[in-house]
Formats: structure tokens, sequence, C-alpha cells
């Protein structure tokens, strides 16, 4: 019979398993990306927390292929399946820095996935290589003071005026919006048409040195309790002028293009979510085998035992 901790508290959430979905490349992926994130990216977490984490990390990124593991080789990807993106999002749970890992997977799974879905050629070649070479870091501007949930509520506008769109409205929460070169940006097109009159643009908000471009402004760079390495921001947009060959995918089709790109960023969010809990079980689990307490490791008391069996389930 098992008597040592080791032995009797074991862990089983997948760690040693593949899951059907993943082949043995998927799971060649994950052992290099685990061992850069933890050799890159985990020492610096205290460091990030404190001043954002560095856009050199994003280009250091690209170099390794691991913005473009889903897109077309054409475009400086790696061809891989969506697949990858998940392995992508378990492996980044490694950083201990949930703020890096959500400006990296707001830029690898939320604003170029419409790029390369919804983008002319143009678009793609303009916006989407350099993404995915790290060369350029985009945001996504969904959510306004007013709207969050309720997409369809949102009143930023985008009116035509000759070749051009002129747009005006705020923007909040918005993931790298101190630092991107450019936004995914949901705006209304026809006020009056309720969820078709939503239209998607790209918008260049910042040149090549990083000015801003006339007419964008940071109006604010939000506090938030945790994710401090991440920069979150609200935006404001006053009569900032957009070619109309900026529109992405078809005007008045918005809503139904940006209800697409959710359900992606929602599944790696989840599985950001569910990682993140199994790298805090095994830290608690190795607390729980060396801090002592009345001549045994508290991890040999049945009250914890039953608390990891518990969690475990419970991440399961
Ligand atoms: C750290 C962080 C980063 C973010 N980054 C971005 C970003 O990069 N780009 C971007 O566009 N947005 C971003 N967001 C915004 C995020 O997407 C919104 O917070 C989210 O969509 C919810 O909107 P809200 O905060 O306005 O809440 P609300 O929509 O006002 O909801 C308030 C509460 O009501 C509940 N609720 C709403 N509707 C219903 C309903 N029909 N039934 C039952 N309950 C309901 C909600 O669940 C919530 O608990 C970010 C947010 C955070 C916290």
């Amino acid at each position: 019979m098992a008597t040592g901790t080791e032995s009797v508290i074991k862990p089983d959430h997948g760690a040693s398993r593949k899951h059907f979905i993943f082949t043995d490349e998927h799971e060649q992926l994950r052992e290099s990306m685990e061992s850069w994130v933890k050799k890159e990216v985990h020492p610096n977490r205290f460091e990030w927390e404190e001043n954002y984490w560095p856009d050199s990390i994003l280009k250091r990124a690209g170099d390794l292929g691991y913005i473009g593991l889903c897109y077309p080789e054409e475009y400086g990807g790696q061809g891989g399946d969506y697949f990858y993106s998940l392995v992508r999002a378990e492996a980044l749970s490694y950083s201990g820095c949930g703020g890096f890992n959500m400006g990296m997977a707001v830029h690898t799974d939320m604003v170029t996935p419409p790029i390369h879905l919804l983008g002319t050629e143009e678009q793609k070649q303009r916006y989407l290589v350099p993404s995915i070479a790290g060369d350029m870091i985009g945001c996504l501007g969904i959510t306004e003071p007013g709207a969050g949930s309720d997409v369809a509520s949102i009143r930023t506008t985008a009116r035509r005026d000759g070749d051009e769109y002129v747009i005006n409205g705020s923007k909040t929460f918005i993931t790298n919006g101190k630092r991107a070169n450019y936004i995914v940006l949901v705006t209304k097109t026809d006020p009056d048409a309720g969820h078709d009159g939503i239209s998607l643009f790209i918008v260049d908000i910042r040149d090549e040195n990083g000015v801003e471009v006339e007419g964008f402004s940071v109006s604010q760079e939000l506090e938030k309790m945790g994710m401090h390495a991440s920069d979150t921001a609200e935006l404001s947009f006053q009569d900032v002028r957009v070619p109309a060959e900026n529109l992405l995918g078809t005007e008045g089709k918005g809503f139904y293009h940006i209800s697409w790109e959710l359900q992606g960023e929602r599944l790696v969010g989840a599985i950001g979510c569910v990682s993140g809990a199994e790298r805090v079980f095994e830290r608690t689990l190795e607390y729980a085998k060396e801090r002592e307490a009345f001549g045994r490791p508290i991890g040999k008391f049945q009250t914890i035992r039953h608390k990891f069996a518990e969690m475990s389930t419970q991440i399961e």
C-alpha cells in the first residue's frame, strides 16, 4: 500500500495524457513552446507586472513562429490547424504572467483572425504579415463605456465621406490600446439599422514612430485589480479619417463578423483559465508536500487531501 504523500496525491488532469484532438506535432509544439515560456517569459513576470510586457517579446514570439501557428505559410505562418492555438494558450500558462498571456492572445486570437478570414489581399499584406512577424501589434475595439455584452448598442460611428470614413466615438477596456499600431474597430455605419448597421474597420492609430494619428488619443489608462503586465486603455476617436479600403469584411455585417471572432476568443480565454488553474494546482500541491505541521507534510492530512481531490475534479 502506498504511504508517501507523492504516491497518495496524484493529480490526473491531462498532464501526461494526450487528448484525442492533439497529434504528435501538436505535442512537439507544446514541448518547445513551454520550454521557451519557462526560459524567456516566466523569469520576467514580476518586472513586467510593474512596467508592462515589452514589445520585443512579441517580436521574439514572431521570430520563433509562435504567432502565425495557424496561418498559411504565404503570410509567414506555420500552416497549422486551429488546435495549435489551443496548445499555445496552454503553453502560455507557464508564464505565471496573465497580463502577457492576455496581450499576446488579443494579438494572436482576437485581432488577426478576422483579418485573415475577412481581409482583402492588400489588408493581409499590410496588417497580417507584419503582425505574424511581430513587427506590428494590434488591438480590438468592441467595448464602449455604454456597451459591453450588448455589442449592438455601440455608439461609435463611421460616416462615409467620399473615399474615406470619418470615425467618432470612444472605446474602453482596450487591451494593447496604449501600444498598438492599429485597431480592428467595431462601428456603426448605419445607426438606424440595428444589428445590420454595424461594420468593422482596420484603423491605423499610430504611425511608424509610435505617434498617435490625428483625432485619436488614449483618454485614460485603466488601473486594474490584476493583470498589471497588460496595458488597458480607454480610447477616443474624434473625426479620425480612414480610407474606404480599410473596411474589413462587408459593410453592415460587422455584428456577424465580430460574433464569429468572439467564439474563438472565448475558447482561447477559457483554455487559458483552465490551464492557469492547473498551474495553481501544481504549485499548491508542491507546497502541501513541503509544508510540515504536527510532524508531517500538510498534504497527508485527510481534509487537505479531500480539498485536492475536489479541486482536481473541478479543473478536470
Ligand atoms: C482586463 C480586460 C480586458 C479587456 N479587453 C478588451 C479588449 O481588448 N477589447 C474590447 O473590446 N473589450 C475588452 N474588454 C471588455 C470586455 O469584453 C467586457 O468587459 C465584456 O464584454 C463585458 O462588458 P461590460 O464590462 O460592459 O459588462 P456588461 O455588459 O455591462 O455586464 C455587466 C454584468 O451584467 C451581466 N449581463 C449582461 N448582459 C446579461 C444578460 N443578457 N443576462 C444576464 N446577465 C447579463 C454580465 O455578465 C456582467 O456580469 C476587456 C475587459 C477586461 C476586464
